[in-house]
């Protein structure tokens, strides 16, 4: 049977927007493979009503609450291929399987390109972060390293001051100019261009000269890419920003191509749970438009 919607991605983004598109009694697919960007975290922050809760129960909770709309389906896999025109886009998945639908949403989330320093990975989401707002409170105003990777880093060695006693590595990955230097002394923070060579324990960092430097935590600019290639497979245009790349959309949320959307993380900048959700919702209302009104 055609759905009005299909949804590829059922994270925070994707779940949003079938959503609203459930309650206007809509038939909507979700084709979701569950790799949710924040899965190294225990505990997600900052999203108002579900403050310090583990990402996959909040994720959990939504699903519950989908599942109790009759027009839902939910298939599990990873959707392949998208083809079809507004009206009759086609989505197949890895178990060959297709599905049709009138509109179609990319809700597919991004990655963390981290830098590439030994013990980073195993300490990404636990003692590494790159949002202060999500996990800079639980650092309790202690010794912090922002680990340069992008000219973005500079920006987060401005910022993070605000969360506590802030040492900037630029570990050969930016040149400080005299202006930017002067501004991040004058926000208290320390500045050490010695190498890093690896990372241990909660969040030692072990310099070429043979120091090492105990902190709280760590926090590191990521460049994200779409953690799925099939929208820009499928042909809609990927734009740069100061993050990373994404899917380029309207206002309204729309690709362009005319009848596929996209939202969340893979849509928009900056990133968070809260701004997944909201923009999920804001394209579900947005498809719900275009179904009604052409
Ligand atoms: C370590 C870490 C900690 C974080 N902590 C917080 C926090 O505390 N608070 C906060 O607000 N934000 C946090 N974030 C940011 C948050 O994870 C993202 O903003 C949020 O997950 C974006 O939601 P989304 O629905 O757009 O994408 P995601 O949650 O990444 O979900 C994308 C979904 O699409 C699916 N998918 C992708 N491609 C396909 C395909 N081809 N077929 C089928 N399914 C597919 C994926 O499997 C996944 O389920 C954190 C991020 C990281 C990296």
């Amino acid at each position: 049977m055609q759905q009005d919607v299909i949804i590829i991605g059922g994270s925070y983004a994707g779940m949003a927007a079938a959503l609203q598109l459930l309650r206007a009694r809509r038939r909507v697919a979700i084709i979701d493979e569950g790799i949710r960007r924040n899965r190294f975290a225990s505990h997600s922050h900052g999203f108002l009503g579900q403050d310090g809760i583990a990402p996959g129960e909040i994720a959990a909770t939504a699903r519950a609450q989908l599942s109790a709309y009759p027009t839902l389906t939910w298939i599990e896999g990873r959707a392949v291929t998208a083809s079809g025109k507004q009206d009759a886009f086609v989505v197949t998945t890895a178990d060959g399987a297709s599905f049709e639908g009138r509109r179609l949403l990319f809700a597919t989330g991004v990655k963390d390109g981290l830098p590439d320093i030994e013990g980073l990975a195993e300490r990404w989401g636990r003692s590494a972060f790159h949002c202060p707002y999500c996990h800079g409170y639980e650092l309790n105003e202690g010794e912090i390293a922002v680990i340069a990777a992008s000219p973005m880093s500079i920006h987060q060695a401005q910022l993070i001051p605000e969360w506590g006693k802030v040492t900037f590595f630029t570990n050969g990955a930016i040149a400080l100019d005299k202006e930017g230097r002067a501004d991040l002394v004058k926000r208290g923070v320390t500045i050490d261009e010695t190498p890093i060579v690896r990372l241990e324990g909660l969040a030692e960092v072990v310099l070429t000269d043979g120091r090492r430097l105990p902190f709280s935590g760590l926090f590191v600019a990521t460049r994200t890419t779409p953690a799925s290639d099939i929208a820009e497979r499928f042909g809609c245009e990927i734009e740069e920003t100061p993050m990373g790349l994404q899917i380029r959309a309207t206002a309204a949320k729309e690709t362009t191509i005319p009848g596929a959307y996209a939202c969340g993380d893979v849509g928009r900048v900056p990133h968070s749970v809260s701004l997944a959700v909201g923009d999920g919702a804001w394209a579900g209302a947005q498809l719900h438009r275009s179904l009604v009104f052409g």
